[in-house]
């Protein structure tokens, strides 16, 4: 195999919700996870009906590709429908982009880190170095994680902007010259586990990143739920706005000092943040920790309970 350069650091799952479970000695189902970054509950169209077609074609192909959802999201997004690019989660478009744009030899220039890793990652696993100098492509997440911060669209090209969050923003690149927008179901509308996502960028480019790609990447069952999400209208965040400024408010209150957020988590910047992780560990609750800070994700309002009671117990 070609060798991954010496700095590879392969991704990271927070742990497993069993190995949480096992460590507060509770069952599964009470742990109660702010790492994810997805909605609390599934959605309403999330129901076997909204698949069961999908099973009584499985034994096919699904010849001719996912027409209908590609017509939706563009209407969605805007834009035209040459202008869409699926992928199997926002994942997979940003493994598509690196190795589309970079190859070994070249630099992939990543704004914002600490960021999401993927970005680094997928620049790696194209051969490509990171770095700032000579950047073939420029990779950023707006809003940003881990910090929720909506800075401007910066002005490097060709740029990738990572839109997993734009939902709870309300603003995007999409439409920007040499931009290419990766968007998401996982986060706003609740389907994480299906793994639909999708790029917009411009007829020419999205053609290129497609004939790229897998050729099958998202699966009937996923484009289902896609279409249905889409059929629903757009998400309704206000529920998790509201509520993300309420935690934010009631953190402040026990003397912490959160990010303002433009997404459905909050980084609160800590001393021991480590320490603090393995501590909520302890009541079934699994925060994303940082080297000076944690990373929560906006839950219902009585698991922010839970969470700020026990935060407010090991702060003492
Ligand atoms: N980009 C960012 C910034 C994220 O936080 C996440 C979620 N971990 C992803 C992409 C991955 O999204 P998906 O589930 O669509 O692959």
């Amino acid at each position: 195999m070609r060798a991954l350069p010496p700095s590879f650091t392969p991704y990271g799952w927070t742990m497993s919700t069993a190995e949480a479970a096992r460590i507060a000695g509770v069952e599964p189902w009470e742990v109660l996870r702010f790492d994810g970054n997805t909605p609390p509950s599934p959605p309403p169209y999330a129901r076997p009906e909204t698949v069961a077609a999908a099973l009584e074609e499985v034994q096919r192909y699904p010849h001719g590709g996912f027409p209908t959802l590609l017509d939706a999201i563009a209407a969605y997004a805007g834009v035209g429908v040459e202008q869409i690019v699926l992928g199997a989660g926002a994942d997979d478009l940003i493994l598509l982009c690196a190795r589309s744009f970079a190859g070994p030899g070249d630099t992939v220039r990543v704004l914002d880190e600490p960021t999401y890793p993927l970005f680094r990652i997928a620049s790696w696993l194209a051969g490509a170095e990171v770095g700032d100098d000579d950047a073939v492509v420029t990779f950023c997440c707006r809003p940003h994680n881990p910090t929720g911060a909506l800075g401007p669209v910066p002005g490097a090209r060709p740029l990738v902007v990572d839109e997993a969050y734009s939902e709870y923003a309300g603003d995007t690149a999409v439409g920007l010259g040499g931009v290419v927008v990766i968007r998401t179901f996982s986060k706003a509308f609740g389907l994480a586990a299906a793994r639909v996502g999708y790029a917009v960028a411009d007829a020419d480019t999205a053609a290129e990143l497609r004939v790229r790609q897998d050729p099958l990447p998202i699966t009937t069952f996923s484009a289902a739920l896609a279409l249905a999400a889409l059929r629903a209208g757009p998400p309704d965040v206000h529920e998790t706005i509201e509520e993300r400024a309420r935690l934010a408010d009631r953190l402040r209150a026990l003397g912490h000092e959160p990010l303002p957020s433009h997404a459905n988590f909050i980084y609160v910047p800590m001393d021991k943040a480590r320490e603090r992780y393995q501590q909520l560990l302890q009541h079934g609750l699994v925060v994303r920790p940082f080297e000076d800070a944690v990373r929560i994700t906006v839950h219902t309002p009585e698991a922010n309970e839970r969470l700020l009671l026990a935060l407010e117990q090991a702060d003492r």
